[in-house]
């Protein structure tokens, strides 16, 4: 950042957060489709080499397109945050090839044999096999507890010394359950545990668990961040600046976990409009969720904006808008669902969300298939359960195809 002033809203911080004097006076930030750079003279690799920054190397192990997008992250995290001192909080994102990726960094770089993570029961489904297949193979022991009851998370955090770390995911997938990120993150600090928050569905714009004394924050950028559909990538931002350029940098870059120029160019592009797509994002998905509400082959829906939803008042107080995620169940179960969603015109039958276009899809059949199906009901994802990430589209069209598509 170049500014004296400090910037007051986050899509100026989402478009001037980092530094952007570019090669050649380039007004956007080049794509540095480079492998490796060069060196003036022994000296200077050397000096390259000893830096704790690692820039200007290798690409595996930092690349500047890579950077602009880190900064901008970091920036978007740390807005209006102050550290212990009073100072502006200053974060280190590393940017990685898939959510997935960034996810092991965080996993693999803070666990070894013999520790324990705790998470609660509602997580993404590459979260919760990275933790069944790829941690527990590992010797890492996995605790998987309702988090949203605080007396059972006193009793499981007070009960697990060998707890490393927690994980959160709030709003959760799909059932948009949420945790309490304060209360938690007391608890585990209160026990010297580290705690990390996925924040893909809330984005920095609804959310910012650093706020609440968090340790590391993770994004698939592939989703809001990135917002058009365009590439795969993620995200590990770290308050602890020092083990984020040493440890967990070494992590990543021994694991392989980095993205590429083009992709971290379509991800910087994105991010730009944040703001102004989380609005629209926000206002259409709280109609969506009346309309569904009220609709009369609708038997319920889960949103956290909705006062029938049972963290709504929690939502009220940790997110600045509940978001643009939902799930719902039709009267008529699987049947009636897999019927509406074929009989879609306009919004899109797709895995993934956060992008542009309204997408759905059907967890038990597609995002959830791999978690067995007594683990998934126990998460509230039932058979006939529909998972909605709203668009930007114009909020009548949303609902004309929703209605003609609901029409027996
Ligand atoms: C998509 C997603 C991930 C995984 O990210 P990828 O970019 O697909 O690797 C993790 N957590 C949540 C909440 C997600 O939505």
């Amino acid at each position: 950042m170049s500014q004296t002033f400090p910037l007051t809203g986050i899509s100026s911080v989402a478009i001037h957060g980092a530094d952007n004097h570019h090669a050649e006076s380039s007004h956007v930030t080049p794509i540095y489709a480079t492998s490796t750079f060069t060196f003036d003279t022994a000296e200077q690799g050397m000096e390259r080499f000893a830096s704790l920054d690692k820039e200007k190397i290798y690409s595996r192990w930092g690349n500047p397109t890579f950077k602009n997008a880190e900064e901008t992250i970091a920036a978007l995290e740390a807005f209006g945050l102050t550290d212990a001192a009073g100072q502006p909080l200053q974060l280190k994102a590393l940017l990685h090839a898939s959510g997935q990726a960034a996810m092991a960094t965080l996993f693999l770089g803070n666990l070894q044999s013999g520790d324990s993570i705790l998470s609660h029961f509602s997580l993404y489904g590459g979260t919760y096999e990275l933790m069944h297949k790829v941690l527990a193979q590992s010797g890492i022991n996995i605790i998987i507890a309702d988090l949203r009851d605080l007396n059972i998370a006193v009793e499981t955090i007070q009960n697990n010394p060998s707890i490393k770390l927690v994980h959160l995911e709030t709003p959760a997938n799909p059932t948009i359950q949420c945790v309490d990120i304060d209360a938690i993150t007391k608890l585990a600090k209160a026990q010297n545990m580290l705690v990390s928050v996925d924040n893909t569905f809330a984005t920095p714009y609804l959310q910012q668990p650093f706020k609440y004394g968090v340790d590391f924050v993770f994004h698939s950028t592939t989703k809001f961040l990135n917002g058009h559909g365009t590439a795969i990538g993620g995200v590990l931002i770290g308050k602890d600046i020092e083990l984020m350029k040493t440890k967990m940098w070494k992590w990543h870059a021994l694991l392989g976990g980095n993205g590429n120029p083009f992709d971290a160019y379509l991800l910087i592009t994105g991010m730009k409009t944040l703001e102004l797509r989380m609005e629209r994002h926000c206002s259409n998905a709280m109609i969506v969720a009346k309309f569904l509400e009220q609709h009369p082959a609708v038997a319920q829906v889960n949103y956290n904006g909705l006062t029938s939803h049972p963290d709504y008042h929690l939502c009220q107080r940790q997110m600045t808008h509940p978001g643009a995620l939902m799930s719902f169940e039709l009267k008529g179960g699987l049947d009636a669902g897999k019927q509406f969603i074929d009989k879609l015109q306009m919004c899109v039958r797709a895995v993934s969300l956060g992008t542009v276009d309204t997408l759905l899809s059907h967890p038990a059949s597609m995002t959830h298939f791999s978690v067995p199906r007594e683990e998934r009901l126990k998460f509230g994802i039932t058979d006939g359960l529909i998972r909605l990430s709203v668009g930007i589209e114009n909020v009548a069209d949303i609902l004309a195809d929703f209605e003609q598509a609901l029409a027996s």
